[in-house]
């Protein structure tokens, strides 16, 4: 038995606020929690022992090109103001839209519970005050476990001699800054992949440091992914009020799940296996991103890909011989069946959305291999971490700033804090960030690249003014279009028929059953609106599904929405939630000033700024209405639900004041934040990366993410980045002529 690595989230501080009673808050959700923690929150990486390789060489073992830069390269590079009064602001409660309350704007400023995360003990600091103060900790020492007491040999003997000269050594080893040929920063999507990739590679040395936890056992079950958001494997950040969205959500912010994890938010997603459409590649290309093009990235896919499906035989599209499964699940929810149908019958074809032709319906390709999870970290670290000796990891260890010599603007390294202790590593040939779309250009405007104005108000010296933390995208959607379904196609079950599911999925030796499966998640549908693109190729729309207790939701949405924790495979209605794929409203983020360093960044959205996204959110909203006559719908009862939610009573169901309203107060996006560090030609005054993903004006440094997309893709972004990660390994590679 190992240690429990993950917490469920807390709704025990939301759930006294519930005006109904909801199943998750009830003796019986609690109940759930806990027994999902007992038996999923271990971890298989822990029970493995760690790498059993020797320490990488110290840094006089390189000949580094950077040697001069100082003795110890402490004070190198900006640093924060550390003199400056710490606001910490305390939480306050707030009234919005009728049935909104919760905490406002202040909360936003709390930091995600760290303690949670630090595996050992909790951290010995408690504000961004003693970054850098503490750089005469050592480290290493810090970090010995066992400290064993002997007799003292008396002084001046040979026993003391001989003693002395091995601790100096001992002493100088430890303070060796340790030297690696890379530095990934963030075991994601994309830095997962960067990580094996360039390990491959048995000369160079790459650190992959990851700030979340070893990944827990509870992410490989596919429909308890609602449990893994505000758990303490997410960063629990949230967006910032905003006049047009989230009106009716708890303290009128929506949440912004991202993995904090080995596997990042591959690790907590929704398992959907989606690459865009074609056309997205090629307008990057026209954008000026040259070998971005779709006939560039496809080959990307492909490598990585091991298709097990029917669309394996089509080898155009498809690969088989990569790291990464994907695979249909094995259960097959019977509402998802109905969809499929319901959505043929209006004339969508059916289509492998990762082929020739995106529009159309199916149920959606899956990372999972056997009805589990398949994780980047699961797919592409798991089966090489104990082989490599040049792949080193590090979890729990948060990098708070990459360390670039001021005069010749070169990266050199990065700090990160690990159970409370501050460490320097160094790379002699490049740093990656691959820290997702919201803490990527964090990090970098952290380090001294970004707005020069935020900067200066930081008082953060200024390496680079870029546009960081611009270009915000994500694709949104609304919680509140609910269609219900009859005692003929429910899947609800009871309090303890869900234990009983619980603990027959934990002792059976196949993954199967509904647990096994994502619910109606499982299947989608791309459509065009009347104000999609000329190309007739393109959708404007994906429409997703989510199981809802229809009772509960109406009763109370906004308590429901906050602590929903329980599986995908219990409903007695579905949300329908057309997703937005091509948004032209632009958000963006910026530093904490209370708490830069680990405070979250503050994230404005600006969803609708736009009206045009509006207009094509409520016509996908009138158009899902077509299914009711479906045959499929009809021979199964299914109707939408007509009555209007709680924060929207007054206005009539189904108008456009109702939609847009549906819209701003039940705001949702599906967590595809990108677009935050823009690729873009050295021509794109707002690019921030170039298309070799290079941070320009300072050398040794690329973002390789969501953030680098200067349009988000017009599909769910896993698989995306991850064909980020696997291009950028192969031009890394090129770049240090590992190809000649
Ligand atoms: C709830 C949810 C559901 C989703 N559903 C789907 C889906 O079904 N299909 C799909 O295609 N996409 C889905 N997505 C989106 C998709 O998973 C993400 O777009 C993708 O995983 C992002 O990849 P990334 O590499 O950019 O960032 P991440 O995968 O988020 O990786 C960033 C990593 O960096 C780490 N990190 C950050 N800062 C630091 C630091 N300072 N120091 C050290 N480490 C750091 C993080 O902890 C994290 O592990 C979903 C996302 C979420 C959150």
């Amino acid at each position: 038995m190992t240690s429990q690595i993950w917490q469920p989230p807390d709704i025990g501080s939301i759930c006294p606020e519930q005006n109904a009673q909801l199943t998750q808050c009830s003796e019986t959700g609690f109940m759930f929690l806990a027994l999902l923690a007992r038996l999923f929150g271990g971890s298989k990486d822990s029970r493995v022992p760690f790498n059993p390789y020797p320490k990488p060489y110290p840094s006089d073992y390189y000949s580094s090109p950077l040697k001069h830069i100082g003795p110890d390269h402490h004070g190198v590079g900006p640093s924060l103001d550390f003199d400056a009064p710490v606001d910490h602001r305390i939480q306050a409660h707030s009234f919005g839209p009728k049935g909104s309350h919760g905490f406002s704007d202040a909360s936003l400023f709390l930091k995600p519970s760290l303690t949670s995360v630090f595996e050992n003990e909790p951290p010995k600091f408690q504000s961004s005050f003693f970054d850098g103060r503490l750089d005469f900790f050592d480290a290493d020492a810090a970090d010995t476990k066992k400290v064993t007491v002997t007799a003292k040999p008396e002084a001046g003997t040979a026993k003391a001699e001989a003693g002395d000269k091995k601790k100096s050594k001992r002493r100088k080893k430890r303070h060796a800054t340790e030297v690696y040929d890379f530095i990934v920063v963030g075991a994601g999507s994309a830095g997962c992949v960067i990580a094996n990739r360039l390990s491959e590679v048995k000369k160079w040395r790459v650190l992959l440091l990851e700030a979340g936890p070893e990944e827990p056992d509870v992410t490989s079950v596919p429909a308890l992914a609602p449990v893994l958001g505000s758990s303490n494997i997410d960063w629990m950040y949230r967006t910032q009020p905003e006049e047009l969205t989230c009106r009716a959500h708890r303290g009128q912010t929506c949440p912004w799940f991202s993995g904090r994890v080995m596997g990042g938010s591959s690790s907590i997603n929704y398992l959907v296996y989606m690459r865009g459409n074609k056309r997205d590649y090629d307008d990057w290309a026209a954008l000026g991103n040259y070998g971005w093009s779709y006939d560039d990235v496809l080959p990307y896919f492909k490598k990585s890909e091991n298709n097990q499906d029917i669309e394996a035989k089509d080898e155009i599209y498809h690969g088989v011989d990569g790291p990464l499964t994907v695979e249909r699940f094995g259960y097959l929810d019977k509402n998802v069946a109905m969809l499929v149908q319901a959505f043929h019958e209006t004339g969508l074809p059916l289509v492998d959305f990762n082929g020739e032709q995106q529009i159309g319906t199916m149920t959606v390709q899956a990372t999972s291999k056997d009805g589990i999870r398949v994780s980047t970290n699961s797919a592409f670290i798991r089966p090489v971490r104990k082989k490599r000796p040049n792949l080193f990891i590090r979890t729990n260890a948060q990098v708070t700033k990459v360390l670039i010599h001021p005069y010749e603007k070169i990266a050199y390294g990065v700090k990160y804090v690990k159970n409370g202790i501050w460490h320097e590593v160094h790379a002699v040939k490049e740093v990656i960030l691959s820290s997702g779309a919201l803490n990527s250009p964090k990090l970098l405007m952290l380090s001294g690249i970004g707005p020069a104005e935020t900067l200066h108000e930081l008082r953060i010296p200024v390496l680079k003014n870029l546009k960081v933390g611009y270009n915000l995208q994500d694709h949104t959607t609304t919680e509140a279009m609910l269609m219900g379904l009859t005692n003929k196609t429910s899947t609800l079950i009871n309090s303890n028929q869900l234990i009983n599911e619980v603990k027959k999925y934990y002792s059976s030796k196949h993954s199967e059953g509904p647990l096994s499966a994502t619910g109606p998640l499982y299947v989608t549908a791309f459509v065009r609106t009347p104000f999609a693109d000329e190309d007739e190729t393109v959708p404007d729309i994906q429409y997703h599904f989510d199981g809802r207790n229809l009772k509960e939701f109406y009763s109370d949405p906004t308590t429901y929405l906050a602590t929903r924790t329980l599986p995908l495979s219990y409903y007695d209605s579905i949300n329908v939630r057309p997703i937005l794929l091509l948004p032209k409203s632009r958000g963006y983020l910026t530093l904490n000033k209370t708490d830069p360093v680990f405070g979250q960044p503050l994230i404005y959205s600006r969803f609708f700024t736009d009206k045009r996204d509006v207009d094509t959110l409520v016509a996908a909203l009138n158009m899902i209405q077509v299914l009711e006559k479906t045959k499929a719908f009809r021979e199964n009862g299914v109707e939408f639900i007509r009555e209007p939610v709680e924060a929207c009573m007054n206005y009539e169901w189904g108008t456009y004041d109702y939609f847009f309203c549906i819209l701003r107060s039940y705001t949702a996006t599906i967590f595809h934040p990108s677009g935050t560090c823009r690729m873009g030609p050295p021509s794109d005054e707002d690019a921030v990366v170039n298309p070799r993903l290079k941070v320009y004006g300072i050398r040794h440094l690329r973002v390789a993410d969501a953030s680098i997309m200067p349009n988000i893709v017009r599909g769910n972004t896993n698989a995306p980045i991850i064909m980020i990660g696997e291009k950028i390994s192969d031009m890394i590679k090129e770049d240090w002529d590992h190809y000649l």
